[in-house]
């Protein structure tokens, strides 16, 4: 393992993300090797805390590695009380930033970590090129956390807002979902294989289906999500990410600049629904309490509105203007309170239409399960045991097993190793954010001019609206994953 050099500045260290995701994810780096001697992060916020105050909360964060090790990592923390507002302050934290940079022989190599509200990354990404907050030597770059933006506009914005500081190549939007071992995973699955290769296009594909399910309801959300819902917070970034994963085709080669040149065909490729199509093709929800009555319904959390008309749960079909996938529905269903947490793709093969049996052979599926299994299935065709030839229905299954799953890098910690070598393949790109946007953005329109909407419209616990059902049914198919 190589050791990477670099100073990590964090806007928002005394933040959630930052304690329960950043700084163990560098943690495992270190661990590793992939960060070592020359390394440091300054973790900043508005409250005025010291080095060995703010170096306790990060070890206390920590699992895994000895007490020692913990400690010898954390000495490489420095925190610095910073109002992203105040220009003086960046001069400030521009002197630790150069000290630092001396003291561990960084050689200029720089991470500006957005773990802030959106709000202030504009605000951020200014001062550090008026400030001089950006080395000459080493690299610089800039890691944004969702959401970004709550529609076309905004997003726009927002990336207005930075493109006067960092170029899009320095710019890792992370969408964590293209973090997770089985979604990388897919393009192995794809282009490694040429007999799946051979049929992933509309000749032998009926359907995709993507099931992005949540068990747990808004918990203590309620203040962000009622201004968000299911559409925005899942399907504009981690379902469509999965979506141009699945669809975009073969590139000349395999590195981040190819594979991001294909996806951005996929997302370019996005419908934008009128809303007669919004109408047909797409489902929304919103939970009421469970059976036993102990969970409550949406509208009766905390900070939600008592009329609230956010959505929790959406179904819908998308339609990719891609010759390869022409007639493909790619239903895709993200949804709080459902039975249980599961993230799987079904790729749903067509079933044999000749007569050569007397029976009619199921579709072939070939599931990808994302979490909290690992791992993939084919379900088959295959003959009855014994004299007759009936069919049966057979399936081949590879999970990961517990020290296999042991093995998988969190999200994080991939991601930011990946920013560290410069690798954007994993990163949601501006050109595609645009497409995904038009296309969400037109579903919201279209909802927004709907009178009557009857929610609650599923029990907590349960797969959804009838309606997500009906959506396959109407054309004769279901869901693969029924909860
Ligand atoms: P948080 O409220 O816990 O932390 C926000 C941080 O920003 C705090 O450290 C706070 O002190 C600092 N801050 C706020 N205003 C400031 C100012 N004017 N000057 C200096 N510091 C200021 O939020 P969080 O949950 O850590 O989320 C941070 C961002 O990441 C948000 O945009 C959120 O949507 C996004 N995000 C969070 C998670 C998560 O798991 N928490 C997941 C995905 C995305």
């Amino acid at each position: 393992v190589t050791e990477n050099k670099t100073l990590v500045v964090i806007f928002g260290g005394s933040g959630d993300l930052a304690h329960r995701k950043l700084y163990p994810a560098l943690f495992q780096l270190y661990l590793k090797g992939s960060l070592n001697k020359h390394f440091a992060v300054i973790g900043t916020a508005r409250r005025p805390w010291t080095h060995e105050f703010f170096r306790e909360g990060v070890i206390e964060n920590l699992s895994d590695g000895t007490l020692e090790q913990r400690q010898a990592f954390a000495e490489h923390f420095y925190y610095q009380s910073h109002d992203v507002q105040d220009s003086e302050h960046y001069v400030a934290l521009k002197n630790v930033i150069d000290k630092l940079d001396d003291k561990y022989q960084i050689g200029g190599n720089r991470l500006f970590y957005m773990a802030m509200a959106p709000s202030l990354f504009g605000t951020i990404a200014e001062h550090l090129r008026s400030e001089h907050l950006l080395s000459h030597d080493g690299y610089n770059r800039l890691i944004i956390e969702k959401p970004f933006g709550h529609d076309y506009e905004s997003a726009l914005a927002l990336n207005n807002a930075i493109v006067n500081t960092f170029d899009e190549d320095q710019v890792f939007r992370i969408d964590h979902y293209l973090g997770k071992e089985m979604v990388q995973n897919i393009p192995c699955i794809r282009f490694a294989n040429p007999f799946l290769n051979a049929v992933w296009n509309r000749d032998y594909i009926d359907n995709i289906q993507i099931t992005l399910a949540e068990s747990l309801g808004v918990e203590e959300r309620g203040g962000y999500y009622e201004t968000s819902g299911a559409l925005r917070d899942m399907v504009q970034n981690h379902i469509m990410q999965i979506v141009a994963m699945l669809a975009f085709p073969r590139p000349e080669k395999y590195d981040d600049r190819a594979i991001n040149q294909a996806k951005s065909q996929v997302f370019a490729s996005l419908p934008v629904y009128t809303p007669e199509q919004v109408q047909a093709k797409f489902v929304r929800g919103q939970y009421g309490e469970d059976a036993s009555g102990k969970q409550a319904a949406y509208r009766n959390e905390d900070k939600i509105d008592a009329n609230s008309t956010v959505e929790t749960f959406v179904a819908g079909e998308i339609d990719l203007d891609m010759p390869q996938w022409q007639g493909v529905p790619f239903y895709v269903r993200t949804g709080k309170r459902l039975p249980a947490k599961k993230t799987r793709i079904d790729v749903v093969f067509k079933a044999d239409q000749s007569e050569l049996f007397t029976e009619q052979p199921a579709s072939p599926v070939l599931t990808i399960e994302v979490e909290p299994d690992l791992g993939i299935e084919l379900t088959l065709n295959g003959k009855e045991i014994g004299t007759s030839s009936l069919i049966k229905v057979d399936q081949l299954q590879y999970l990961l097993n517990e020290d296999q799953q042991k093995q998988v890098p969190d999200a994080y910690e991939r991601l930011l190793l990946e920013a560290m070598l410069g690798k954007q393949g994993n990163f949601a790109q501006w050109e595609g954010m645009t497409g995904s946007w038009h296309f969400v953005d037109a579903i919201r329109k279209a909802w927004s001019q709907e009178k009557d909407i009857d929610f609650p419209n599923y029990q907590s616990g349960t797969m959804g609206p009838k309606a997500a059902d009906e959506l396959l049914s109407k054309t004769g198919r279901h869901w693969i994953y029924q909860g």
